[in-house]
């Protein structure tokens, strides 16, 4: 059986690719094929735990900041669902993640995603092969690439494999077999958003002792105030792309409470959680443990035995049979062939240099463009993994794919002069015009 072959096939099919679909269709007036490896439609399954919020407005959606218009936008899926009512007298501040996985299936729905099509593989003989279950399944000119990431679990975990260590995502699938050791200790290691939604999912179940680890020196909240929603501003991503290296990886340092922190509500509903515990029981369910990181681990007969480095110098032991690990996540690994992988440009830090419009610099990419979405954060900016502009990535994709601007960016009234100065790479420092 011959592929068929296209002019450009996503690879992926979470929201990033989601996004380029539903803009490309419109542009360009035909589908974009999209491979899902997963079976079916699903957003971070593991992770819709109870309670959680989104984190970013529902009109930040797949197609709205750029084209308002476009038929697969929220508001037309929760008004064609009958929800609207419902929805708006709920008055959200920030909506259920479910109610989002369900608008994304909707409008995976209304897109050309193949489901079980996890892309082993993708060669290239004068065109891209995308290879399936030892088939080829497509034959593209131009590819995308949109894996999202995968649970990182810290190396002194040695694997996956130890008795009685979970991974955030697994917790909600294990919490009955859980349900008989509600008094024991549960030590949840990540002092994130979902460390913080495993705490509380914990905490809602019954369990009475529940220790939660986190490296910084207190559960820091996410800085979502409009001073920090500038950075998530197309002319931010633009200012930031054109800045050197250096101030760059500082800046991302110093911005990292803008995506990385946990929501306030979360960090409420723990205190609160904690101080109705205390009334009623004379004692908290949840003891927090900040500035601490677990460098070395021991399991024995079911037991396991943590060592914490402290913040603030010395080490502390600590002990388990049950450890739920939130400890962030890393890119997926990209399925190149080794034959396409060598001819992509890296960088000092062996990642693929990403240019403005998300192409990948490679040995023919006039002919044949990779764009890879949202592995860019040290080049495009703190906004680069996350929902807030993927609808303007997207449309900044379908222009350079369509080499047109379908999709215009406009943001206007910007009243924030960021700090440009002409940086002196000789000298490696940056000097004031
Ligand atoms: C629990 C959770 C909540 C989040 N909430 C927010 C939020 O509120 N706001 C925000 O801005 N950001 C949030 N993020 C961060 C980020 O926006 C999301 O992770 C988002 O889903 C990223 O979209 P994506 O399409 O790049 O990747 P993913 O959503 O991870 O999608 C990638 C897809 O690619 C598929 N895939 C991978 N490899 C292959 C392959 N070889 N072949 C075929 N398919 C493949 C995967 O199965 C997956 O479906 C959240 C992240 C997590 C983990």
């Amino acid at each position: 059986m011959t592929a068929h072959r296209y002019d450009v096939v996503a690879v992926g099919g979470g929201p990033a690719n989601l996004s380029l679909a539903a803009l490309y269709g419109t542009a360009a007036g035909r589908p974009m094929p999209v491979l899902e490896r997963a079976s079916g439609p699903g957003w971070h399954p593991g992770l819709l735990l109870p309670g959680a919020r989104l984190q970013t407005s529902w009109v930040k959606d797949l197609v709205s900041l750029v084209d308002p218009r476009h038929e697969l936008g929220f508001l037309n899926y929760i008004v064609s669902t009958g929800r609207i009512y419902a929805f708006l007298n709920a008055q959200f501040d920030a909506i259920p993640r479910l109610e989002y996985a369900r608008y994304l299936r909707w409008a995976a729905d209304r897109l050309d995603v193949r489901y079980g099509t996890g892309v082993e593989e993708v060669s290239y003989d004068g065109e891209f092969l995308a290879w399936s279950a030892g088939q080829v399944v497509a034959r593209t000119r131009h590819l995308v690439l949109g894996l999202g990431t995968v649970a990182h679990v810290p190396p002194c975990f040695g694997g996956r494999g130890t008795p009685g260590v979970l991974l955030a995502e697994q917790l909600a699938g294990r919490l009955d077999e859980l349900d008989r050791h509600r008094a024991d200790p549960v030590i949840v290691v990540g002092g994130g958003q979902t460390g913080a939604e495993c705490v509380l999912v914990l905490l809602q179940r019954g369990f009475s002792d529940v220790q939660w680890i986190g490296r910084r020196h207190w559960f820091a909240p996410l800085d979502d105030s409009p001073s920090a929603n500038d950075l998530f501003r197309p002319s931010y991503a633009r200012f930031f792309q054109g800045l050197p290296a250096a101030v760059r990886e500082t800046l991302l340092r110093d911005q990292v409470l803008t995506s990385d922190g946990v929501s306030m509500s979360s960090l409420q509903e723990i205190y609160q959680t904690q101080y109705e515990g205390f009334l009623r029981e004379g004692r908290s369910p949840l003891i927090l443990l900040p500035g601490r990181e677990v460098v070395a681990v021991r399991s024995r007969g079911g037991v396991i035995s943590m060592r914490c480095r402290l913040s603030t110098g010395g080490q502390e032991f600590r002990e388990t049979r049950h450890v739920v690990l939130a400890t962030g996540r890393r890119p997926t690994p990209l399925p190149l062939a080794p034959g396409l992988a060598e001819l992509i440009e890296t960088d000092r830090t062996g990642q693929p240099v990403v240019e403005d419009d998300y192409r990948l610099r490679w040995k023919h990419g006039d002919q044949n463009r990779i764009y890879l979405q949202n592995r860019s954060r040290l080049t495009h900016g703190v906004n680069d993994p996350n929902l807030s502009l993927l609808s303007v990535r997207a449309a900044l994709i379908v222009n350079s794919l369509l080499d047109r601007d379908a999709y215009t960016i406009v943001d206007e009234q910007n009243f924030t002069y960021w700090p440009t100065a002409h940086f002196d790479e000789q000298e490696g420092r940056t000097r004031g015009l």
